[in-house]
């Protein structure tokens, strides 16, 4: 099948899929770098504060400004340091909260989401797991009921 091609040929291939591929990688390469950046969601006030440096941090969860070497948001009280997941002691909190949200507020119902809470409250909270998976079933059953009121909504 192969045999009218000539040495040459079966060599020469390779050096071409390299040099076409070498060219996309390039021409790839080229549109990303003078690809026009995207304007920020927030207005030329907010860039400038941001990039001054003194800005606070905020509160990922209601935007209250927090100290540097506050543990918990001073609004909501929310675990908000910059190294509560790496304390020993404080990464209890942030982990409390982060499973606290999955049977008191608005969960997306899909395997990863619900997987992972009960995952993480095994590996976590072993003899306590199923009072939590309850209360994690309660609350997804409860806001399922009230986000879709026609069929089951999955993810
Ligand atoms: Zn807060």
């Amino acid at each position: 099948m192969y045999d009218d091609r000539s040495e040459a040929e079966r060599q020469l291939l390779p050096l071409v899929v390299m040099l076409l591929t070498g060219a996309a990688v390039w021409l790839v390469v080229q549109w990303i770098r003078t690809a026009a950046s995207k304007p920020e969601p927030w207005d030329a006030h907010w860039e400038k504060t941001l990039e001054e440096g003194d800005a606070p941090p905020v509160c990922e969860h209601c935007s209250a400004p927090y100290a540097e070497t506050d543990w918990f948001c001073p609004g909501c009280g929310a675990s908000v340091g910059a190294y509560n997941n790496y304390s020993p002691y404080l990464y209890l909190f942030s982990l409390g909260e982060g499973l606290r949200r999955g049977t008191s507020g608005a969960v997306p119902v899909n395997w990863l989401s619900v997987g992972g809470y009960m995952l993480l409250s095994l590996a976590f909270f072993f003899i306590l797991a199923p009072i939590y998976w309850v209360m994690l079933w309660l609350n997804l059953s409860q806001h399922g009921r009230q986000a879709s009121p026609g069929p089951a909504a999955s993810s």
